[in-house]
C-alpha cells in the first residue's frame, strides 16, 4: 500500500465528512428533505460568497458551465466586452465570449503579470459602450492573484457595464467580498475552495446583472438564469439536480461556517506562505509576481538542470503525492503545487519533504531538510 496524497488545485482533497454526506441513500428531488438541502446550500454559498444582495444558483456542471453561463445570460450578439488575460482561465473565457459572437476585445498580459486596473480605466474611457469586464481572480495556469476589488471601483459605478469574476480558485482562499466590493457576477467550482468531488458549478447575480440578463438575447436553455431563480423561491431545481452532491455541499459549507470566512482565508494565506518559503529555502524560483499571489497555488520554476516531467512523475509513483505540471508554454518548466480547501500545516510540510526527497534522486543540489525548516518557521509563528 501507499498512501497518497493530492496536492493539485481542482480537483482538491474531500474530508471524509463531505465523502460520507454524499454516500447516503438517494432522496427524491421533489420533497422538503431535498428543500431543506438546498436552502442549505444557497445559504451557505451566499455566506463564502460574502453576499446578500445577489442570487446564488448552483448548477451539475463543472466550472466552464458557470462561465458559459455568465455570457449567454448577460449579453447580446455584437456586445463589446474587454476580457483580461494572464493565464488559461482568461483565455478560456474569451474563447466562450467569441463562441457567443461578442464583440471582444483583450487585455493580454504575460502569465507572470497581474492585471491593472488603470489599463480597465484606460480602455472604459476609449470604449463607453463595453457591456462587461471579465477578470479572473486567482488565475490557476498563474498563481497569479489580480485584484478585482480595484477593478469594481472603476466599473460598479457604470450603469450599464458588468464586472464579471471568475473566482474559481478564488473563492475559500482569498477574500471576495461580493457586495462590499461590487462584483456582478462571481463563480466557482465544487472541486476547488469548497472541498467536494468535481460536477457542481455556483454564481452569483448581483441586480445590475438581473438588469442584463433582461435585455441578454443569446440563445440559453439549460444554464438559463431565471429558471434557477425561480426554482430557488420553492427551495428546488429547474432540471434533477446533482442531489449526491449537493448533499454534500450542504456538509461542506456547514463545515466553511463552523471555521469561519476569515479564518478560512488566513488559513491558506499561511499555508500559501510556508510552501513559498519552503520552495525558496531550497533555492527555487517562485513563478507568480510578489505583487500578486494568490494562496491557492504554488507555482515554481523546475531548477536548471532538472527534468520537470521526471520530478512530477518521481514524486507521484514514489512518494504518492501528486503535484501539478504548467499548463501550455509551461508544460516541464513550472509545477504547480495546489493547497485550497481542506489542507492542513502537515499536508505543506509532507510536500516540502516528497519535492525535496526528489530533488536529492534527480542530483539537485541543495541542503538537505532546509525547505521544511523554513515552511515549519512559517507554521510555528501560528
Ligand atoms: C478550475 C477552473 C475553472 C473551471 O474549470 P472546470 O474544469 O470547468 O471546472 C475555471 N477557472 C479557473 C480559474 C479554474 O481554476
Amino acid at each position: 500500500m501507499q498512501k497518497k496524497y493530492l496536492m493539485t488545485p481542482g480537483p482538491t482533497p474531500v474530508p471524509a465528512e463531505v465523502l460520507l454526506a454524499g454516500a447516503r441513500p438517494m432522496i427524491h428531488h421533489r420533497t422538503p428533505d431535498f428543500s431543506q438541502v438546498v436552502r442549505d446550500c444557497v445559504g451557505g454559498l451566499k455566506y463564502v460568497f460574502q453576499t446578500e444582495c445577489s442570487d446564488v444558483l448552483i448548477f451539475a456542471a463543472s466550472g466552464t458551465g458557470a462561465m458559459e453561463s455568465a455570457i449567454s445570460n448577460c449579453f447580446c450578439a455584437g456586445d463589446t466586452v474587454l476580457v483580461t488575460q494572464n493565464g488559461k482561465f482568461g483565455q478560456r473565457m474569451q474563447q466562450i465570449s467569441k463562441a457567443y459572437g461578442l464583440d471582444v476585445h483583450t487585455l493580454e498580459y504575460g502569465w507572470q503579470q497581474v492585471v491593472s486596473a488603470q489599463d480597465i480605466a484606460d480602455f472604459l474611457a476609449e470604449h463607453p459602450d463595453t457591456r462587461g469586464v471579465i477578470v479572473t481572480q486567482s488565475e490557476t495556469s498563474s498563481g497569479v492573484l489580480n485584484d478585482v476589488r480595484a477593478a469594481a471601483a472603476i466599473v460598479r459605478d457604470l450603469p450599464d457595464c458588468l464586472l464579471i469574476v471568475d473566482s474559481i480558485t478564488g473563492i475559500g482562499a482569498v477574500d471576495c467580498k461580493t457586495d462590499e466590493w461590487g462584483l456582478d457576477v462571481v463563480m466557482t467550482g465544487s472541486q476547488k475552495g469548497l472541498m467536494l468531488p468535481p460536477g457542481l458549478a455556483a454564481i452569483s447575480v448581483s441586480p445590475k446583472a438581473w438588469r442584463a440578463y433582461e435585455r441578454s438575447t443569446l440563445p440559453k436553455f439549460y444554464f438559463d438564469w431565471k429558471k434557477y431563480k425561480k426554482n430557488l423561491e420553492d427551495d428546488t431545481t429547474p432540471f434533477t439536480p446533482a442531489v449526491s452532491l449537493m448533499i454534500s455541499l450542504a456538509e461542506s459549507l456547514r463545515m466553511m461556517r463552523e471555521e469561519g470566512i476569515e479564518n478560512i482565508i488566513a488559513r491558506h494565506a499561511r499555508l500559501a506562505e510556508a510552501m513559498r518559503k519552503g520552495c525558496e529555502a531550497l533555492g527555487l524560483e517562485l513563478f507568480a509576481p510578489p505583487e500578486g499571489r494568490g494562496n491557492a497555488v504554488t507555482p515554481v520554476w523546475v531548477p536548471e538542470g532538472i527534468d520537470g516531467k521526471k520530478l512530477i512523475s518521481l514524486m507521484k509513483k514514489k512518494h504518492g503525492v501528486t503535484i501539478a505540471d504548467g499548463q501550455d508554454d509551461y508544460k516541464g518548466k513550472i509545477f504547480r503545487v495546489g493547497h485550497l480547501g481542506y489542507f492542513g500545516d502537515f499536508d505543506i510540510i509532507t510536500t516540502l519533504a516528497a519535492l525535496e526527497m526528489a530533488l536529492v534522486e534527480l542530483g539537485y543540489q541543495f541542503d538537505t531538510g532546509s525547505g521544511i525548516k523554513a515552511a515549519e518557521a512559517v507554521l510555528m509563528r501560528g
